[in-house]
């Protein structure tokens, strides 16, 4: 320590100046910048070496998926990612994977079983049709025979056109392709109109048909389509009661639908067999429903139809009594915006 005199303004003012050595400090800096220059480049070579050996644990089921995603083609489709316990994200991504596979699986098996249905379905047909062509080659016939041949093949070509038209529809409704043409449909006079066809073609067998429609009823539909419905509906009815037997279309009013039904007295469906009949190519009877140019798909059509227009259809059957079919449609909002009355 110095202590310096100065004379300012006469007087004598002591000045105390301090001074110390800054070896100590240099050698201080000196060693912390060592440390630093030692232990930074070290803990940035753990942080990235931790850094990536968790980022390959984290992303190692990632990569399992995405190694699977490739393995998968349609023939795989039963390939699924080992489930992980955890319930992250990476466990939830791969259980939505898993459950993605599933449901490809489960359209294409439904795919691969609509293609190899509808290719027997169209095989009886043509074997038939084969045969018949064959056998009026064999020798020269009589023109009356040609004409009988002839009757029969129309008969089989017509079966196959009916099932062809079918299955574009219904491929159609699977790609979404189906537009409908909705308005409001006067369902009374569709009923009527209805009835009076199902008439003609209950006289083929001798079928008495009734209906009861005594509500006034408008809902939003596609015309053509909810006609399509019904003639479905009248047209099993009819192949499927014998002769003499009796039918009837109704029509109802609850408080938000309206009650369609198909009632027959004919052969009925069996309780076990009765979730299946909306299935398509499902049959009760294979022989029985080709004898009467059906196909199967028919009622599948009918099933497409009502959910289109926001209903359900439903059957109330029993062997030997009868079958009734429901049919149940939304009213339609009235035009002055309050409910239908
Ligand atoms: P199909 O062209 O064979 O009639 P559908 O899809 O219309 O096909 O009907 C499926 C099956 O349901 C029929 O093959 C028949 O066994 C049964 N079925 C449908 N409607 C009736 C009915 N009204 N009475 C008895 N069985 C019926």
């Amino acid at each position: 320590m110095v202590t310096v005199p100065v004379i300012r303004r006469r007087h004598i003012v002591n000045i105390v100046q301090v001074a110390t050595s800054l070896e100590q400090v240099e050698e201080f800096l000196k060693t912390l910048l060592l440390i630093l220059w030692i232990t930074v480049p070290s803990v940035l070579v753990v942080a990235s070496l931790g850094g990536l050996f968790l980022a390959n644990k984290a992303l190692k089921p990632v990569d399992e998926i995405t190694k699977t995603a490739r393995m998968i083609t349609s023939r795989s489709l039963n390939q699924r990612i080992k489930l992980r316990k955890t319930k992250d994200e990476i466990g939830r991504l791969t259980e939505t994977f898993n459950d993605m596979i599933s449901r490809l699986g489960q359209s294409f098996n439904q795919i691969r079983q609509f293609s190899a249905d509808a290719s027997h379905e169209l095989r009886t047909p043509l074997t038939i049709l084969k045969g018949e062509i064959e056998v009026g080659l064999r020798r020269k016939r009589y023109p009356e025979e040609y004409r009988k041949i002839l009757n029969s093949n129309l008969e089989e070509v017509n079966h196959m056109s009916q099932i062809v038209d079918d299955l574009l529809f219904l491929s159609k409704a699977d790609m979404g392709e189906i537009h409908l043409q909705k308005h409001r449909i006067n369902l009374t006079e569709l009923v009527s109109e209805v009835y009076a066809q199902a008439k003609m073609i209950a006289t083929t067998k001798d079928i008495k048909v009734h209906m009861s429609n005594d509500v006034d009823g408008v809902v939003i539909g596609d015309r053509l389509k909810l006609r399509e419905l019904l003639l479905n509906l009248v047209d099993n009815g009819v192949k499927y009661t014998p002769e003499g037997g009796e039918m009837r279309i109704s029509l109802e009013r609850g408080d938000s639908r309206f009650k369609l039904r198909v009632m027959d007295n004919g052969i009925g469906i069996a309780p076990e067999d009765q979730p299946h009949i909306f299935d398509r190519f499902f049959r009760v009877d294979k022989a029985r429903s080709r004898e009467a140019g059906g196909s199967g798909l028919g009622l599948n059509i009918c099933k497409w139809i009502v959910a289109a227009h926001g209903g359900e259809i439903s059957v109330d059957s029993e062997i030997g009594k009868g079958s009734i079919f429901t049919v149940t449609l939304p009213l339609a909002p009235s035009p002055w915006g309050d409910d239908q009355k």
